[in-house]
């Protein structure tokens, strides 16, 4: 479209460091994959190890597995896996059950660390939607109030009668970035909980869950983290929580003692605590083995090239979409982005559809939002100039 932006686009893939990672993906050439912030594309080994989880730990090992093949020890080993990509402390993060049960468990039970007095519960108003249907059930299932307000709202809203707040990181519509430190400040200073939802955050961007104090945190697995489509979700408990962790679903498997078989209930100690039933081996160890992509790379480098990638889209859209055919929801400002463009379009899903047969891969938002996510491990410059080029073509 332009000599100057695909030569732009040429010399930024050319100094990129993550650039090398792309090859550890299941990635067609001749595909643009802009939708890694629903689903994450396959990391090329875990096929392979996927096979031998079934022919060998299950078809050969069988029931042996839960020890040896360290089944059993999963979600708290895989949790310590995520830790550092949110800046979790060890032992303080476990993987299991999907992000709406999990926003289930650190809601209710940051209610219930809160005062008894204090009886309201604070939500995002643009919260993707299961949260929202969580939080309904949560505060009426606790005898608290729920209160939507937008998140620039939530602040001046804070006061003595705040029980919880429950926040989304990235905004999934417009990808809007949520300030964590000072709303966390915020909220805490009102003598509430601040519980975030990470799922368009985790793998896109530095979250500093410890250093910022956050008491509790959510997120789903097979967005950025690319652990499979339905990939178990994770809970994190502050390390000083947890021993007063009173989770709304103690299932056996957060017993302290699983195998006594006790008819009383006695939590376990630490991030076990979130357990709740027999894990779901299949997709959990596919989710670990996807983990090894992260190995080596810092989030501080994810989160440069992804700005860097959203910037450089939206400067080829500006130069080729003609004017007055999209418009951006997505913040300009870095602080307050997350990894990917929203545009606003005039028949998004038809426009999103034929993108797709040029191979493109974003999806839409009901009714005219197209988003484009931006994964730093496998997307480059070049796939952000065809993208805004193809875009261009269509809606020239
Ligand atoms: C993707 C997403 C979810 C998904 O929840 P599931 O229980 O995995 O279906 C929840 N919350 C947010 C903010 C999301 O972006």
């Amino acid at each position: 479209m332009s000599e100057a932006l695909a030569g732009k686009a040429a010399a930024l893939d050319a100094a990129d460091e993550l650039a090398p990672h792309r090859a550890l993906f299941a990635l067609d050439d001749g595909v643009v994959y802009l939708d890694g912030n629903s689903l994450g594309a396959l990391p090329r080994h875990v096929p392979a190890r996927m096979q031998d989880v079934i022919a060998r730990e299950w078809g050969e090992l069988r029931i042996r597995s839960w020890e040896e093949s360290g089944w059993w020890t999963a979600p708290e080993r895989i949790g310590d896996r995520i830790a550092p990509l949110i800046g979790a402390d060890r032992g303080t993060v476990v993987v299991g059950d999907s992000t709406s049960v999990n926003v289930f468990k650190a809601l209710v039970g940051a209610v219930r660390l809160a005062d008894e007095d204090r009886d309201e519960i604070l939500v995002d108003a643009s919260t993707f939607p299961t949260d929202g249907y969580v939080a309904d059930s949560a505060a009426r299932m606790t005898g608290r109030r729920l209160r939507a307000l937008a998140p620039a709202d939530i602040p001046a809203a804070l006061g003595p009668r705040t029980a919880a707040v429950l926040v989304n990181h990235v905004d999934y519509r417009s990808g809007r970035l949520n300030d964590l430190p000072a709303m966390t400040a915020a909220i805490q200073e009102a003598g509430a909980l601040a519980v975030w939802d990470l799922c368009h955050s985790a793998g896109a961007l530095p979250v500093g869950l410890g250093t910022h104090g956050v008491d509790f945190a959510v997120g789903c697995t097979y967005k950025y983290l690319n652990g499979g489509p339905g990939s178990p979700a994770y809970l994190y408990v502050r390390g000083d929580h947890q021993a007063r962790f009173d989770t709304p679903l103690p299932g056996w498997n957060s017993h302290e003692d699983p195998f006594g078989m006790r008819s009383a209930y006695a939590p376990g100690d630490g991030a076990v605590r979130g357990r709740v039933g027999t894990p779901d081996i299949l997709s959990m160890l596919a989710l670990e083995s996807a983990l090894d992509v992260w190995d080596g790379v810092s989030i501080e480098a994810v989160r440069a090239k992804s700005l860097a990638l959203t910037d450089f889209f939206l400067e080829c859209v500006e130069a080729y979409v003609p004017a007055g055919r999209v418009s951006s929801v997505t913040p300009a400002a870095h602080a307050e982005r997350g990894s990917q463009v929203s545009l606003r379009c005039e028949k998004a899903d038809e426009v999103m559809r034929a993108l797709t047969e040029r191979g493109v891969v974003g999806d839409h938002r009901r009714p005219d939002v197209l988003r484009f996510g931006f994964t730093p491990l496998y997307v480059g410059f070049a796939d952000a100039e065809r993208a805004a080029g193809e875009l261009a073509a269509l809606l020239g």
